[in-house]
């Protein structure tokens, strides 16, 4: 039985989604003004393990996972210079030829990290219409308000606000920043449709005017467009959950009446020196730098031996430990193989019982993705089949045959 740690309940929860057999599942993307660091390899193929595992339980998953191509300010909130604008004025480039660089980019990077590709990618500059069609509905129930060409939600209408992140609004004023937006009637109000400033390249016609959605925005309309009003995991980083997951509740639920998700799964971030790696804080090592050190898939080793809602402290004598724990892995496999074309076809069977490992491997995954301990379960595998191979009594090809097949379902092709 798989159960789940909810940030929503802040707790462990049976994993039941809301229609038997199938997960509708969201995570949020990457803002694409970048190349893509290791704290997103520790996002994605956390979320990607996660997919990959309900997939192999038998679920039907719809993966979205959207691509923040407008909106995203420098301050995650709604305040501060556009992200993709200000790369875009520093390279000498159009905003949209940024953000088709660094998706291409991103892509490449999560195939070599051997992430499965979403369903559906959906870019926030191609869902213009579906997030003015959302402002227009939270104007019409009267949880938003416009103010100088700009819409802004009101989350004293809202009185959840906050049951996500544990946090209030009336924190909020408390420790307000020093420069609250005079348009706004609550500090903690944030933005649906900011209007567009002169010079602002990224801009669209609206009943307010030229302007860009907010952030949080694309996120309410992307998932429920493609996954309706309610469904089953929103997944993303921890350091989101506010005010970005928060604000994508309130405007989804005001919007609609019904809860919108029913499990939050947030992972945690990459730490270098007990630190986050960021790319504001200038800590941060770049997917393609990392792999001209180390192969993708000892990148992707390594971001498995920490569990998804734990740090992953990264150094390069971490990253080499785990490519040669994976070397090692994988020597084993290739003696296996090598094994079984000399091994009879009758013969002594291997003293090796398959659905105990993967009884064991299983436990770990059901036991919210435990990828540390599921990983442990493959080296006790691998320590068991080093003894047999080690030994001279010629086992069936069969038998050894069927250790080969379990290493292949539970860790994939080498
Ligand atoms: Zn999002």
């Amino acid at each position: 039985m798989l159960s789940v740690y909810n940030t929503l309940t802040r707790s462990r929860e049976e994993f039941k989604p809301l229609d038997d057999g199938r997960v509708r599942m969201y995570v949020c993307g990457p803002t694409v003004y970048g190349h893509s660091h290791l704290g997103h390899a520790k996002s994605y193929v956390s979320f990607d393990v996660i997919v990959r595992y309900l997939r192999y339980l038998g679920y039907s998953v719809l993966y979205v996972q959207n691509i923040t191509d407008v909106g995203h300010l420098s301050d995650d909130a709604d305040e501060g210079e556009d992200k993709i604008e200000r790369e875009s004025r520093k390279d000498r480039v159009h905003p949209m030829q940024l953000v088709e660089m660094y998706t291409r980019s991103y892509f490449e990077d999560m195939d070599a990290l051997n992430n499965l590709r979403p369903d559906i990618s959906p870019h926030a500059a191609a869902h213009i219409t579906e997030q003015i069609e959302l402002t227009k509905e939270l104007l019409a129930r009267g949880f938003a308000y416009e103010k100088n060409g700009s819409v802004y939600f009101d989350v004293t209408k809202f009185p959840s606000y906050g049951k996500l992140s544990g946090r209030n609004p009336e924190d909020l004023e408390a420790g307000a920043r020093v420069e609250v937006n005079p348009d706004k009637r609550n500090p903690a109000d944030f933005a649906l449709w900011k209007k567009a400033e002169r010079g602002h390249i990224l801009r669209w016609p609206s009943p307010w005017g030229d302007g860009f959605p907010g952030w949080h925005i694309e996120c309410s309309a992307m998932s429920m467009k493609y996954l309706g009003t309610s469904f089953d995991i929103h997944g993303g980083g921890l350091e989101n959950q506010f005010p970005h997951h928060e604000c994508e509740i309130a405007q989804s639920e005001a919007a609609t009446g019904a809860p919108f998700v029913k499990y939050w799964l947030h992972n945690n971030m990459v730490t270098v020196d007990g630190r986050k790696m960021g790319k504001s804080l200038g800590n941060f090592t770049t997917l393609k730098d990392a792999f001209a050190k180390w192969s993708p898939d000892a990148v992707r080793f390594f971001v498995l031996q920490s569990h998804y809602r734990s740090t992953l402290d990264f150094s390069a004598a971490a990253v080499e430990g785990a490519a040669k724990g994976l070397e090692r892995l994988n020597n084993t496999r290739r003696n296996l193989r090598d094994r079984i074309k000399n091994s009879p076809a009758q013969g002594e069977a291997a003293p090796l019982d398959p659905a105990k490992y993967r009884t064991a491997f299983l436990a770990a995954m059901d036991d919210d993705f435990n990828t540390p301990q599921a990983v442990a379960t493959l080296f006790d595998l691998a320590r068991d089949v080093n003894q047999i191979l080690a030994s001279d009594t010629s086992y069936s090809a069969g038998s050894l045959q069927a250790l080969e097949d379990l290493f292949e379902e539970l860790g994939g092709k080498v």
